[in-house]
């Protein structure tokens, strides 16, 4: 029986699905952060739970030729932080294997998929960052991240992620903090005002916009903060305020107001320009994101006289990138400030042959099935993938051609299993959106099989 404080001589296996280094002890997996695959270490156990075990490195005994020094070191300690000392190259290898994992074990497929799209820019390209923040005793306030599997921040002047802009932007902000008094958010006592910092960076325009989520309307000397913060910053065009008094993990809170600007930002993807707004979803690697509809929409193959849905359309990139080669695009997209955003987005760029429509996708096809003649349904969901009424539907409708976008290949394997009924895999590629984190985007085309 494996007990805590327990030494042991293991060998990396596998990673989480995380990106946690996995090795095992008599078939019992223990979870080890920094272990790469190969890679021999002396471990202790420092937790012992019902299927797995958390141990930590004393010493290595063997290192990988594949390991690294991270551009970063002390992210070797961060929650979120994987795959940093790996070489790009293997980190990259790993997530297709992950892939095709997938589809053998969670979809039963006989598929093999070759195609993995790097990325060219592996560090600082999250146009959002959102950080938490802590004051020490002595008033100073750092931003940072969480040591691994704790919820203590480390105080750090830039991360590997991050946009260097916003990590500029953030380096002004801690002082001006405590210059203003403004007090930060103690998450265990639920007191103290500012929970945490979002920075937004447009990759294609100079837009930058800071969201200050605070726990109470009112922010201690906040007109003086915003002031100060401007002559520091003047790349910053506007300065949110949203208000969340909820004891949650949930980030943002339903109330804003706009303290300076527009309280809006805008970036293009390919020749389009896209309004965002603080709580809209919108890829948070610009240059990936290009690539992922670039690819997508080219092996839908689209005609002009084509009609598509869009499921799961978020604010519009996909449908209003479709909709310039074909006759009429619609986009299905549960929240309201979502579809709003897509509306205004469709103005912008004079694209008067998409309509969004605000519903659970699922509910859409069942009402409108009889009439649902799609020459392609796109569907890009979230993590836990397609809806089973969605599903059912998307079935008896049965349009030529489906594409699935998935930000997880578990789920996307799950679904596959079922749509795999009435179509066959004609092509799958996958993309690196996320570099150095354990998360992995996949393009499907369907074709519907005749029979
Ligand atoms: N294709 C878009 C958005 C993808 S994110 C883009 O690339 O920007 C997934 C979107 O699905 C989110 O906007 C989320 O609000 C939406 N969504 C989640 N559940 C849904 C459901 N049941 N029906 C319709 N949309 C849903």
């Amino acid at each position: 029986m494996i007990k805590e404080n327990d030494i042991y001589n293991v060998i990396g296996v596998d990673y989480t699905s995380e990106g946690i280094g996995v090795a095992k002890v008599d078939g019992f997996p223990l979870f080890v952060n920094n272990l790469i695959i190969g890679e021999e270490a002396k471990v202790k156990i420092t937790k012992v739970m019902r299927k797995f075990a958390l141990a930590k490195i004393i010493s290595f005994i063997t290192m990988s030729p594949h390991r690294i020094t991270p551009l970063i070191p002390e992210t070797i300690h961060l929650s979120g932080c994987q795959f940093t000392q790996l070489d790009y190259a293997k980190e990259v290898e790993y997530k297709l294997s992950k892939v095709n994992r997938a589809l053998r074990v969670i979809g039963g497929l006989d598929y093999e998929v070759k195609v993995i799209h790097p990325a060219p820019n592996p560090y600082f390209y999250r146009n959002k960052t959102v950080l938490p923040l802590a004051m020490k005793k002595d008033g100073t306030v750092i931003s940072g991240m969480y040591r691994f599997n704790t919820h203590e921040i480390i105080g750090m002047d830039k991360t590997h992620l991050d946009d260097l802009r916003a990590s500029e932007v953030m380096q002004e902000i801690r002082p001006l903090l405590k210059k203003h008094n403004i007090s930060i958010y103690d998450e265990k006592s639920h007191t103290g005002t500012l929970r945490r910092v979002m920075i937004r960076a447009s990759y294609y325009t100079n837009d930058i916009m800071v969201v200050l989520i605070s726990k109470s309307k009112q922010i201690e000397n906040i007109d003086a903060f915003c002031a100060d913060l401007i002559t520091k910053c003047p790349q910053i065009t506007t300065i949110v305020q949203n208000i969340n008094p909820q004891r949650t993990n949930v980030i943002l809170g339903d109330e804003e107001k706009v303290l300076y600007g527009e309280g809006i930002i805008s970036d293009k993807i390919d020749d389009l320009t896209f309004l965002v707004s603080s709580k809209s979803f919108f890829q948070v690697n610009t240059l990936q994101a290009e690539k992922l509809y670039s690819r997508a929409i080219s092996l839908a193959n689209l005609k002009e006289s084509d009609t598509i849905l869009d499921a799961y359309s978020g604010i519009g990139t996909i449908t209003l990138l479709a909709a310039k080669k074909v006759k009429k695009a619609i986009g299905v997209e549960i929240v309201k400030e979502a579809v709003e955003d897509a509306k205004a987005n469709a103005k912008i760029n004079k694209i008067a042959n998409a309509e969004f429509i605000q519903d659970d996708a699922g509910d859409f096809l069942v009402k409108h099935k009889k009439n649902a003649l799609f020459d392609v349904v796109f569907v890009d969901p979230p993590r836990k993938g397609l809806g089973e009424v969605f599903l059912t539907k998307l079935l008896e409708v049965a349009p030529p051609k489906i594409i699935y976008v998935s930000c997880d290949p578990a789920t996307l394997a799950r679904d596959l299993k079922t749509l795999v009924k009435k179509y066959k895999i004609s092509a799958f590629e996958t993309l690196d959106m996320f570099p150095r984190t354990a998360h992995v985007e996949s393009i499907t085309l369907l074709s519907l099989i005749t029979p």
